[in-house]
């Protein structure tokens, strides 16, 4: 089961599969599979990753079928929530109003809303942002696996449990580990979609990445880089290898912060790489870190909407979680409401756009998966990176590093199945 239920391919046009999930129709590029129609077909992030021989698709279908109409019936009942808050204050009501007939909210708008800390008034958010995801997406939600497969690191950004003056255990994953990892993800644990991540690390040439890359594209799965700031040329090579997507989060809008919290790098160098990596095809995740030391209320905003106008394919924007050992380690920890309405925001802004619960997020708070969900977001990311190594990937210390992938798949799938989402993929 798990992650991507398969579809059935029942139109190409200009490189498009129109694809059926139980008479409901999701668009998705084509991708590398020769697939044709009338083929059985997993995709995610919008892009085909594999075909599935018949037999095994309708077996997987068949499981599926009442519960995947049970799980509609769930989420939208839940995304209803919002008809019975009524005793909210006119502006605020007004504004959210707005926002459910899908009109652009204005700054000033964005500002009040980010500002509130009134109950009632955050529970109308959340429920305004979840019935939005409700009827964009329906009750599709992805989730990825996420390989660290180096914490080591050029950079010594101020925020970061693994910059490189930080006196920390180092290791490498070797091509063979990092392979052999990606093999029991997508085989064992069924994922179709792999974040392979690591700190600023040139020891992994262009050569042995690609050399990667290609051996996981032939698992069909799609493939998120999140290797840091690499030459273009890098980025492009990957790209022909076969990696189809990144995670690559610009941190902050605010310049000056940027700078300051990123020695010796620019802003403008970050955005120029995301913009370049956009239109050279790939799927881009990206986003900030909230609640960085330093900030101003407009910063957030414009994170944000920065977001937006790089054209995300998906948000992800992570809790600082202050790190031991570093510069900012005393830094106050950002609250589970601010990163809430952050994630609503987000919805409300972009409607079309994929909404992640970071992992950090998820460590700040044990509900912040569940309430996150219920606040716009439909994305997850569960932690598949060699036991051996888990604990070492300190970018901030979590809490959960000894608990197995397996179990946390079972979390993840009771949640899901207990707030009706279901793993099929979101389309373009
Ligand atoms: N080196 C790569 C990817 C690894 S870091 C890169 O720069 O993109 C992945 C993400 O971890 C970073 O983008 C940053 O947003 C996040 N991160 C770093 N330190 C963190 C902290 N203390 N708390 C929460 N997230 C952090």
């Amino acid at each position: 089961m798990c992650y991507a239920i398969p579809g059935k391919l029942i139109k190409i046009e200009n490189n498009v599969a129109t694809i059926d999930y139980y008479g409901e129709k999701k668009r998705a590029l084509i991708g590398f599979t020769n697939a044709k129609e009338g083929d059985y077909v997993c995709a995610q992030g919008g892009i085909l990753v594999t075909r599935i021989p018949e037999k095994e698709a309708l077996e997987t279908l068949d499981a599926w079928e009442e519960l995947f109409f049970e799980l509609k019936k769930i989420d939208k009942n839940l995304a209803d929530k919002r008809r019975d808050i009524k005793s909210v204050p006119g502006e605020f009501l007004r504004i959210m109003e707005k926002a459910n007939r899908r009109l652009e909210l204005t700054r000033d708008e964005l500002k009040l809303i980010l500002g509130t800390r009134d109950k009632d008034e955050l529970n109308l958010l959340f429920n305004t942002a979840n019935s939005i995801r409700q009827r964009e997406h329906d009750n599709s939600s992805c989730v990825h696996g996420i390989i660290e497969f180096s914490n080591y690191c050029d950079r010594n950004c101020l925020y970061c449990g693994i910059r490189n003056s930080r006196d920390i255990d180092r290791y490498r994953m070797s091509e063979e580990e990092i392979v052999s990892a990606a093999d029991y993800a997508v085989k064992k644990l069924n994922f179709k979609a792999l974040v392979l991540q690591s700190g600023e690390d040139p020891w992994y040439s262009d050569e042995k990445l690609a050399a990667i890359v290609t051996r996981i594209k032939e698992m069909g799965v799609l493939i998120f880089l999140s290797i840091g700031e690499r030459d273009q040329r890098t980025y492009k090579r990957l790209f022909d290898a076969g990696a189809r997507a990144v995670l690559l989060r610009f941190e902050t809008s605010n310049e000056k912060l940027f700078e300051k919290l990123r020695p010796a790098r620019k802003l403008e160098d970050r955005l120029g790489l995301i913009r370049y990596l956009k239109e050279l095809g790939f799927l881009v995740a990206t986003g900030f870190l909230a609640g960085l030391p330093g900030e101003i209320s407009d910063d957030v905003i414009n994170n944000i909407i920065l977001t937006k106008e790089l054209g995300a394919d998906m948000y992800s924007f992570g809790a600082f979680i202050p790190v031991e050992n570093t510069p900012l380690e005393r830094h106050e920890l950002i609250s589970k409401e601010e990163v809430l309405k952050i994630t609503a925001v987000s919805r409300i802004v972009d409607k079309k756009a994929n909404v992640l619960v970071s992992t950090s997020f998820e460590t700040l708070d044990k509900s912040a998966r569940k309430e996150a969900l219920l606040a716009g977001a439909n994305s997850l990311m569960i932690n598949v990176t060699p036991p051996s190594y888990r604990a070492l990937y300190r970018i901030y210390d979590r809490r959960d590093d000894a608990y197995k992938a397996e179990n946390e798949i079972k979390d993840v799938t009771d949640l899901l199945f207990s707030l009706g989402r279901a793993p099929i993929d979101l389309g373009i």
